[in-house]
C-alpha cells in the first residue's frame, strides 16, 4: 500500500480538551506522568463533568463552538469512574466534534457494556511493547494479556479503537515488531508518543530512559512507514526540527486545554509538574489565573522552558546550549496509507 506522510500544523480552528477525570490508576507504570499531588485526588461525579464540558463547550467563556471541540477522556485511568459513560453520552449530547477514551486496558466498570460505538469515536489503548517481556516491564505484571484481550472485545463490539505505545529506552527496540501486532488485533490507529522526563521518571531522576536523536530517527519513522503500509493510520510527535524548521509553540498558536480533577487548567504539558496553571475552574467557571503562569514562560521557546522545568527531556552541549533543534512537544507528523 503506497503511503503519505506530512506535518500536522497547530489548527488554529481546532480545540482539544484534554480532560483527566480522576488520578486514580491500578497500575503503577514507570513513566506515569500523572502528579496526584499537583493534579488533585478527587473523582469528578456526573455533575461535574457535564459542568465542565458544557464550559469548554459554551462559546460565551471561550469563543469557539462545541462542533470544532474534541475530547479525551483521561485519568488516572477513566474507566474507573462510574460518571465516564454519563461524560462520555454528554459529550456528545453537546456536540463534541471527537469523543476518545485512553484506557490501559482494564476497561472497568462494564464500559463496553455501558456505551455503544455510536457514543464515541475511539478507545485509545496503551500498550507499551509487543509482547508481555516488554511491555510487562514496564506496565506491571499480566498487564499485555489484559490490554490485548480488551482490544480484541473492542474490536468485536464494533468501537473505534487506537493504540498508544510510549517509546523509551525500555522498548525502543521492540517497535519494529508492533505494526504485526497491530494487523493482528485488528488495530487502524497507531500513536507513537516519546517519554517525557516528568511526573514519576523526573522525581526519580531516571534522565537515562529518555532517547536521543540518532535512536529515535533510526527507528520510529521506519516503523511508522511500516505501520502505514499495513493500512494504519499512524501519529507520533516530532520532537526534533531541521535547521530549516520553523519552531511554532502551541500555547501560542494552538488552543489545547489539559484539565486535571481538582480544576486546574494548563496549555502546556511540560507545565503540569507546577502550579503555573494558565486557568482554573472555580465553583463550574473558568477563569484566568495572575502570574507567574505558564503562558508568561511561552515566549522562552522549548529548550528554556524545558531546563528550567524538566532538564532531562533534552541533552545540552558544555555551553550549555540544546545539542539538538527541539519542537514543540505538541507538534505531529502523520504517516497515512494512500488507497490506489
Ligand atoms: S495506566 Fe496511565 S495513569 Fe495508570 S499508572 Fe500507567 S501511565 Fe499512569
Amino acid at each position: 500500500m503506497k503511503i503519505k506522510r506530512r506535518t500536522v500544523q497547530f489548527q488554529p480552528n481546532t480545540r482539544n480538551l484534554f480532560f483527566h477525570i480522576l488520578t486514580r490508576c491500578n497500575l503503577r507504570c514507570r513513566h506515569c506522568y500523572i502528579n496526584p499531588e499537583q493534579h488533585g485526588k478527587q473523582i469528578l461525579d456526573e455533575r461535574i463533568l457535564a459542568r465542565w464540558l458544557a464550559v469548554f463547550a459554551d462559546n460565551h467563556q471561550i469563543p469557539k463552538s462545541p462542533n470544532n471541540t474534541n475530547v479525551i477522556f483521561l485519568g488516572g485511568e477513566p474507566t474507573l469512574s462510574p460518571a465516564l459513560p454519563h461524560g462520555i453520552k454528554e459529550a456528545r449530547r453537546l456536540g463534541y466534534a471527537s469523543i476518545t477514551v485512553d484506557t490501559n486496558g482494564y476497561l472497568f466498570n462494564d464500559i463496553l457494556d455501558r456505551v455503544s460505538p455510536e457514543d464515541l469515536d475511539y478507545f485509545s489503548f496503551s500498550l507499551d511493547g509487543s509482547h508481555p517481556e516488554v511491555n510487562d516491564f514496564i506496565r506491571g505484571e499480566g498487564v499485555f494479556d489484559i490490554c490485548t484481550f480488551g482490544i480484541r472485545r473492542a474490536v468485536e463490539k464494533g468501537f473505534g479503537v487506537s493504540l498508544i505505545f510510549t517509546a523509551s529506552r525500555m522498548n525502543i527496540h521492540d517497535l519494529v515488531n508492533m505494526p504485526q501486532l497491530l494487523t493482528d488485533l485488528g488495530v487502524k490507529r497507531f500513536f507513537i508518543q516519546v517519554i517525557g522526563i516528568r511526573g514519576k521518571p523526573a522525581r526519580k531522576g531516571e534522565t537515562s530512559l529518555q532517547l536521543s536523536r540518532e535512536e529515535w530517527e533510526a527507528v520510529v519513522p521506519e516503523v511508522a512507514g511500516k505501520a502505514a503500509e499495513k493500512g494504519v493510520h499512524v501519529t507520533y510527535p516530532k520532537v526534533f526540527l531541521m535547521p530549516d524548521e520553523p519552531f511554532s509553540c502551541a500555547g501560542l498558536v494552538a488552543d489545547n486545554y489539559f484539565v486535571f480533577p481538582n480544576g486546574r487548567v494548563y496549555t502546556c504539558p511540560l507545565c503540569e509538574d507546577y502550579p503555573i496553571h494558565s486557568m482554573e475552574i472555580v465553583d463550574g467557571v473558568l477563569r484566568e489565573r495572575p502570574p507567574i503562569r505558564e503562558c508568561d514562560l511561552f515566549s522562552l521557546q522549548i529548550p528554556v522552558l524545558n531546563k528550567i522545568l524538566h532538564p532531562g527531556n533534552i541533552s545540552y552541549d558544555s555551553d550549555g546550549r540544546p545539542i539538538s533543534r527541539i519542537a514543540c512537544c505538541m507538534l505531529k507528523e502523520e504517516v497515512l496509507p494512500v488507497e490506489r
